[in-house]
C-alpha cells in the first residue's frame, strides 16, 4: 500500500499517493478532493506522449488505483480522456487528440476590422471561447492564434469611403474589438497577428507556391492559385461531388459560393489600393494579399514560431467560411508545405434574426456595444449562446435574452447562498449533488461541446441545491468549488455590481438606522427603510452575523 506522499497544515491536505499529489499539482484534483475520499478524479491519459497519472502495470492508463488512508479504503479512480469533436473534414464526431500533447494549437479566423463586429460574429468567437476554455479545463496547454483582417476588399472600400488611410480607418475598430471581447469575457488569444504586419510571410508563401508550380501570374498582373494542380481541392467542402469549373478566375475575396474557380493569392495594386496605402512591393509585382492567403500565411508563421510545426491541431470559424475561405486556406498551405494544414476543422452555425443570418449587409444586426450600453450583463449573452448547440442556428430575440438574464440571476443567487453555507466539509448532500453535476457537465462537453446539456445540468443543480440548502444540507463549500471550476468554462455568473463610496456610505447609514428602528421595535420604520433601499437596487438580508446587502 502506498504511503502518504506529503502533508501540509493549511489547508489540511492528505495527499494519499504520488499519483494524487501529481494530480493536485496539475489542477486536475483539488486538495479538498484529495483529502476527502475522492472517487472520480479525471485522469487524462494520452494515447501517445506524456501520461499524467502513473497507471498500474497492465492497465494501459485506463485505471489508476489510489488509496485514501484517512478512511482505510481504496478506490479505483479512472476516466480516460474522452473529448470528441465534430470534424467538418470527415463530417463525423471524432475523439480529439492533439499532435503533441498536452499542447494544442488553435487558429481561429478573426474579425475583419472595417467596422464594429456584430453579435453574430461574436457568436462564433464565443463558441471558440468555449472550445478554448474546455480544452484548458481538460488539462491541455492551448496556444491560440486569432488573426485580425485589416486589409481586404471591405476594409479598403470602407477606408476610401471614410477618406482615410487603411491603418487610420481600422485602428479604432481593432480597439473596439478588444473592448467588446473583454465585455463578453472572451479569453484573449495568445497572439493577434495583423494582416498588414504579416505581409513578408505572405510574399514568401506566394513565392513558395510559384516555385512549386501551383501558382501563376495572370495577364491582369495578379497571382492566382491553379486549382487543377491541387487534386484534393474541395475535400473540406465536398466539392468533388459537384461540378468543377476549373480554369476560370476570380479576384474578389468573397466570390460566390459553389464557384470553384482559380482564386487570387496576390492582387495587382490598383489606384484605389494605393490611395488608402494598401499596396506592397513584391518580387512578383506590387500589390496586396488576397484574404485567403492572409490566413494561411499568418497561421503557418505563428504556429511555426510558437510550436515548430506546420500543422494545426484545430482550426475554427463560422460555417460561412468553409467555402471558399477554408478550402482555399487548405489548398495554399498544403500545396506549400506538403503537410496536413489542420487536423480538426470546427464550424459554428449562424446567429439569425427571424430566420435570416445576422449581417451588416442585411442591416439586421446588433453590436456588442449596443448590448453593453443597454446594460445587458455579458453573462446573459454567454448563457443565451450556450443554450443552443454551436452547430445549430440560433434565432436572436429580446425575450430569449431576457430569459437568459433571469437564469444568470438565479445562478448568482444560488452561488451566493452556497457562500453562506457550511465551512468547508467535503461531505453532505450538496457535495453529492455537485459531484453528479460535475460528471454530467464533463460528459456533456466531452460530447462535441454540448453546452445546452451542460447548462441543463447546471440548472438542475441550482434547483436541487436550493432545496438542499432549504433543508440545511452540508457540503456547500465543496459544491461552490465544483461551480467555480465549471465557471472557468461557462463563465455565466452575474457581473458583480459595485457601489461607489457615496452610495456605500448611504447604504451603511440606512442599515444602521434600520437596526436602530428594529431594536426599538419600530417595525414600520424598519420596513420603510428596507423599501427605500430596494428603491435604489439594494437588497438586504438579516443573518446571525448582521445585515448583509448587495446590489441587484
Ligand atoms: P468577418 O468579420 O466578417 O470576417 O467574420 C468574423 C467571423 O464571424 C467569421 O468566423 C464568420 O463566419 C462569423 N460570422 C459572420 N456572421 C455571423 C453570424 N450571423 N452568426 C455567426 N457567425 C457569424
Ligand atoms: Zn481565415
Amino acid at each position: 500500500m502506498p504511503a502518504p506522499a506529503s502533508r501540509s497544515a493549511d489547508p489540511p491536505i492528505l495527499v494519499v499517493t504520488d499519483v494524487a499529489a501529481r494530480l493536485v499539482r496539475r489542477g486536475l484534483l483539488t486538495p479538498a478532493d484529495a483529502a476527502g475520499g475522492w472517487r472520480s478524479a479525471r485522469v487524462i491519459v494520452f494515447r501517445s506522449g506524456p501520461v499524467v497519472c502513473d497507471p498500474p502495470p497492465g492497465t494501459r492508463g485506463i485505471e489508476t488505483r489510489c488509496v485514501d488512508l484517512s478512511r482505510g479504503r481504496s478506490y479505483v479512480s479512472a476516466a480516460p480522456m474522452t473529448l470528441a469533436l465534430y470534424n467538418t473534414l470527415t463530417r463525423r464526431v471524432e475523439p480529439f487528440a492533439p499532435l503533441a500533447p498536452p499542447r494544442v494549437t488553435l487558429y481561429t479566423c478573426g474579425p475583419t476590422v472595417w467596422n464594429y463586429a456584430h453579435i453574430g460574429n461574436f457568436r462564433t468567437f464565443l463558441f471558440e471561447d468555449l472550445l478554448r476554455r474546455y480544452l484548458v479545463y481538460s488539462g491541455y496547454d492551448v496556444f491560440h492564434i486569432m488573426n485580425l483582417t485589416d486589409v481586404d476588399d471591405r476594409t479598403i472600400k470602407a477606408a476610401a469611403a471614410a477618406g482615410k488611410r487603411l491603418e487610420e480607418h481600422t485602428a479604432p475598430f481593432v480597439e473596439a474589438f478588444f473592448e467588446d471581447r473583454d465585455y463578453l469575457r472572451i479569453t484573449p488569444a495568445h497572439v493577434y497577428p495583423r494582416a498588414t504586419q504579416s505581409v513578408p510571410a505572405m510574399v514568401r508563401l506566394v513565392e513558395r507556391l510559384l516555385e512549386r508550380g501551383v501558382a501563376y501570374k495572370g495577364e491582369d498582373g495578379s497571382i492566382y492559385f491553379a486549382i487543377a494542380k491541387f487534386p484534393t481541392y474541395g475535400r473540406l467542402s465536398r466539392l468533388d461531388t459537384r461540378e468543377l469549373k476549373v480554369g476560370a478566375r476570380v479576384a474578389s475575396d468573397e466570390y460566390a459560393k459553389d464557384d470553384p474557380r482559380d482564386f487570387a493569392l496576390w492582387k495587382k495594386a490598383e489606384p484605389a489600393d494605393e490611395q488608402v496605402g494598401a499596396a506592397w512591393d513584391a518580387p512578383f509585382g506590387r500589390g496586396r494579399p488576397g484574404w485567403h492567403l492572409e490566413c494561411s500565411a499568418m497561421s503557418l508563421e505563428q504556429v511555426e514560431k510558437c510550436c515548430r510545426t506546420e500543422t494545426l491541431d484545430l482550426h475554427a470559424g463560422g460555417v460561412d467560411l468553409i467555402f471558399p475561405h477554408h478550402e482555399d486556406e487548405i489548398a495554399q498551405s498544403e500545396a506549400a508545405t506538403g503537410k496536413p494544414f489542420a487536423r480538426f476543422w470546427l464550424h459554428g452555425e449562424f446567429l439569425n434574426v427571424r430566420g435570416t443570418k445576422m449581417s451588416k449587409r442585411f442591416g439586421n444586426f446588433l453590436t456588442a456595444r449596443d448590448l453593453r450600453d443597454q446594460g445587458v450583463d455579458a453573462a446573459a449573452v454567454r448563457l443565451l449562446f450556450w443554450q443552443t448547440h454551436y452547430r445549430k442556428a440560433l434565432d436572436f430575440t429580446d425575450e430569449a435574452l431576457a430569459a437568459a438574464g433571469a437564469g444568470v440571476k438565479r445562478l448568482g443567487e444560488f452561488y451566493a447562498r452556497l457562500g453562506e453555507g457550511d465551512g468547508g466539509k467535503g461531505d453532505g448532500d450538496l457535495a453529492t449533488l455537485a459531484a453528479r453535476f460535475e460528471a454530467d457537465f464533463r460528459a456533456a462537453l466531452d460530447d462535441d461541446l454540448n453546452a445546452p446539456r451542460a447548462c441543463a445540468a447546471l440548472f438542475q443543480l441550482v434547483h436541487e441545491g436550493n432545496a438542499a440548502l432549504d433543508a440545511k444540507a452540508r457540503g456547500a463549500a465543496a459544491a461552490r468549488g465544483v461551480l467555480d471550476r465549471a465557471m472557468t468554462v461557462l463563465d455565466v455568473l452575474p457581473t458583480a455590481k459595485t457601489a461607489d463610496t457615496e452610495l456605500e456610505g448611504w447604504i451603511r447609514e440606512r442599515i444602521a438606522a434600520r437596526d436602530k428602528a428594529r431594536k426599538s421595535k419600530d417595525f414600520r420604520e424598519a420596513d420603510r427603510i428596507r423599501a427605500e433601499l430596494a428603491g435604489r437596487g439594494v437588497e438586504i438580508e438579516d443573518t446571525p452575523s448582521g445585515t448583509k446587502w448587495r446590489l441587484v
